[in-house]
């Protein structure tokens, strides 16, 4: 093996039970400074994240004696370790019952390489914020910039005015950046315990922030749609 992950890489868990997947995985981990611990069952998985406390958890729905999702939902009893669903369920609905189970995000096989790291990335990265890690006081990307501390939102350079919900909604979107978000998630997180009936104001207020923020709010370049499962806004 050309390289050796250092023992400080983050450990990624990959539940899992088609080897040859397996062995793709571990390959791609391994030659991109992760390291990897692989289990074959959903009774293995969860016997390793329990006692490997993985950074990072990649997880195929189709295990042979427990479902995926029951899985994740078992895992978030305890745990809020990232949990990226790898499945060759690729519905929308498959992909909202996964991400309301508790996963962090959803690559529907057959993945490329580059979108798999990336998502890694994001994760690792929201996961670190989650623990404790200072959140960055100003979000920006391409020419969006929104001041947290100070709760202004520029596009390119000019200040934008948002009312408190379409500023609470981006921000929610802010924090959970590169994150798909459900409709679900969005509406507790913005309207809270009420949210569940929001539904169609979730559509016209990410209309309106899109009319604010996008040059061309039907071809959004930061608040993209996924579709029938939310929102992501992107970040790179
Ligand atoms: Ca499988």
């Amino acid at each position: 093996m050309a390289d050796t992950p250092a023992a400080t890489a983050p450990l990624v868990l990959v539940i899992e039970d088609e080897p040859p997947m397996q062995h793709f995985l571990r390959t791609a981990l391994e030659s991109h400074d992760f390291r990897y611990v692989g289990a074959a069952t959903a009774r293995e998985g969860l016997a390793q994240a329990t006692g490997r406390n993985p950074e990072a958890i990649l997880l195929d729905l189709g295990l042979p004696d427990l479902d995926g999702l029951e899985l994740t939902r078992r895992i978030r009893e305890w745990s809020s370790t990232p949990i990226i669903v790898i499945s060759a369920r690729g519905k929308e609905q498959d992909k909202v019952a996964a991400l309301d189970a508790g996963a962090d995000d959803y690559l529907t096989k057959p993945f490329g390489l580059e979108e798999l790291l990336a998502r890694l990335r994001v994760a690792l990265r929201h996961a670190a914020r989650a623990a404790g890690a200072p959140e960055e006081p100003v979000f920006e990307l391409g020419e969006l910039k929104v001041d947290l501390a100070h709760r202004r939102v520029f596009v390119a350079g000019g200040e934008v005015h948002l009312t408190p919900t379409e500023y609470k909604l981006l921000t929610v979107l802010v924090h959970h950046a590169g994150k798909v978000l459900t409709h679900r998630q969005l509406l507790k997180d913005v309207w809270g315990s009420h949210g569940a009936e929001q539904t169609a104001n979730l559509r016209v207020y990410m209309t309106q922030l899109r009319h604010k923020l996008e040059r061309a709010p039907a071809h959004p370049r930061y608040l993209l749609t996924e579709p029938g499962v939310g929102y992501r806004l992107r970040t790179d």
